[in-house]
């Protein structure tokens, strides 16, 4: 490779000869070298959000490697959290990684966290980020009572208040209040550099932030910590769509595209339209959810998509579209075929992120369009058993996240973890759409499967292409980044079955070899 850190040859060292003042490097010899792997979506927040305390159903190592149990009952979230506040005993007291879905017994609430403390506030985030429960002081910080208004503010059935917060809409009053923001938790040197950490774990080169208000402050942060030498990852953050009226958007997309670096890639727009499957807040169609009467939350409404979707494809901005239910993945194929027909975008690349639920006949359409699609294939596994049992039954529980159909398609296909909804770790991913195995061992939708080598595709190549990086990043190429995932075992001799047992070493970014622990 170059001084640059650009890939000069590939081949034997014979082929290499002619290129003068080369040293030959053998430290890899007994290591495999794959293309770095590419997050296509994933969230900062997975750097910073471990200081808060973790409070999921299943294990999870941290960015510093420190591995911490899951919880299994509410007493359990209720003692690890008043242990946590008397650690610091001042201020919120904030967890996160919950999920109800798999705690037996009543549901978390808002008496539950008075347990905690009566004095101060205490949230818990979801594991979908998409809803908070809330104790009686952060409720009341927030001005939420009896004669509450507001979409997302869930009551009990005498009118009381539950402690359960649905959407952004009914989150970020009580988050304000408590000086906790999803823009706090994407910024600072510490939470990128643990970001960094969490990726090197895993063999991730690049990675997108899906979702950041990107305000002048966090850009010049994020140059500033990209931009140090030994910084050993390229990332991909996008403007929320949500953090200015849309006529603004397109301006402002353009000056951060401008803005960009070798190591920072500004440019695009994530649009989030509808919530979470296992929080009952994703838009489904009819029959809408297996159990329960949910309604599903829009976060940006199908008529306010489409306006917002003409703009940015007129200005040629591309666009990542989070929608989860097949409602929502209905309503981001006709905003986009509106956008196209009024304004042809060549290889505009739009994406639909997660579209877990779409359809046959949507992914037809979705494919006439050009558009690309990232399935969050982690859920398979993580929540695959509760959709089959809960949100969606077992009908469409085994045709969600279709990669096998996407790819017959012709649709440009990428696979993700949406970190720190899930772990971050490409080939537990890509272990995940070869297999379709759910944490009970279940096998959801065998004719869904791709395989050992579509899935590698899926996580470096393909999420390139959704990125517009595939020309520098995603395969080993002369004149490509030397940017490569550096493996203990070679993933085709373990075969897919074995993929989430791949041992990582560590990363090379731009040339430069860093080991996973090292920093
Ligand atoms: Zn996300």
């Amino acid at each position: 490779m170059s001084a640059d850190g650009t890939i000069l040859g590939v081949g034997t060292p014979n082929d290499m000869s002619h290129w003068t003042d080369t040293v030959r490097d053998d430290r890899f010899a007994d290591k495999v070298l794959m293309p770095g792997f590419v997050e296509g979506h994933a969230h900062l927040m997975e750097g910073s959000i471990w200081e808060y305390t973790y409070l999921g159903h299943f294990g999870r190592i941290a960015p510093d490697g420190h591995h911490w149990p899951g919880v299994g009952t509410t007493e359990a979230l209720i003692s690890r959290l008043q242990e946590c506040a008397s650690v610091a005993p001042e201020g919120p007291v904030v967890g996160w990684g919950f999920d109800p879905l798999f705690v037996p017994g009543e549901r978390l609430t808002r008496q539950h966290l008075d347990q905690v403390s009566q004095e101060r506030p205490v949230i818990v985030f979801h594991s979908n980020m998409h809803l908070i429960t809330a104790n009686s002081v952060a409720m009341d910080l927030a001005g939420y009572g009896c004669g509450t208004d507001l979409p997302g503010v869930i009551r009990n059935t005498d009118g009381s208040l539950h402690g359960e917060l649905h959407e952004m809409g009914a989150m970020f009053p009580v988050m304000r209040r408590i000086g906790t923001s999803f823009r706090q938790l994407t910024g600072g040197r510490d939470a990128i550099w643990n970001f960094a950490r969490s990726a090197c774990r895993t063999g991730v080169t690049t990675s997108t932030d899906l979702l950041n208000e990107l305000g002048d402050d966090a850009v010049d942060e994020l140059r500033s910590v990209t931009g140090e030498e030994s910084f050993p990852l390229r990332l991909v953050p996008m403007l929320s769509a949500m953090s200015m009226p849309t006529a603004q958007l397109t301006d402002r997309a353009k000056v951060l595209a401008a803005r960009s670096t070798d190591r920072l890639r500004l440019g695009g727009v994530k649009i989030v339209t509808d919530g979470s499957i296992q929080g009952f807040t994703a838009q489904m169609k009819t029959p809408g959810y297996y159990r329960g009467k949910a309604q599903g939350i829009w976060n940006i409404a199908p008529d306010a998509l489409r306006t917002m979707a003409t703009y940015l494809n007129r200005a040629g901005i591309q666009m990542h579209i989070h929608v989860n239910g097949d409602a929502a993945s209905l309503a981001a194929i006709e905003a986009l075929e509106a956008a196209l027909s009024e304004h042809y975008l060549p290889d505009h690349r739009h994406t639909l992120q997660h579209c877990q639920m779409a359809d046959q006949a949507q992914l037809r359409r979705a494919a006439a369009l050009g558009c690309c699609v990232n399935f969050f294939a982690n859920h398979l596994y993580y929540f695959g058993d509760k959709h089959h049992d809960i949100t969606m039954g077992p009908e469409r529980a085994n045709r969600m996240n279709p990669c096998r159909s996407a790819l017959d398609l012709g649709l440009p296909l990428a696979i993700h973890s949406d970190a720190p909804v899930t772990p971050l770790g490409p080939l537990f991913t890509a272990w995940c759409a070869v297999n379709r195995l759910t944490d009970s061992g279940r096998r959801l939708g065998a004719p869904e499967r791709i395989t050992l080598d579509e899935a590698l595709h899926a996580i470096t190549l393909g999420a390139a292409f959704t990125l517009k990086l595939d020309g520098e990043v995603g395969s080993i190429e002369v004149g490509k980044r030397a940017d490569f995932a550096v493996l203990e075992d070679d993933p085709y001799e373990m075969g897919g079955e074995a993929l989430k047992d791949v041992g990582v070493w560590g990363t090379v970014s731009g040339g430069r070899a860093i080991e996973a622990g090292s920093f």
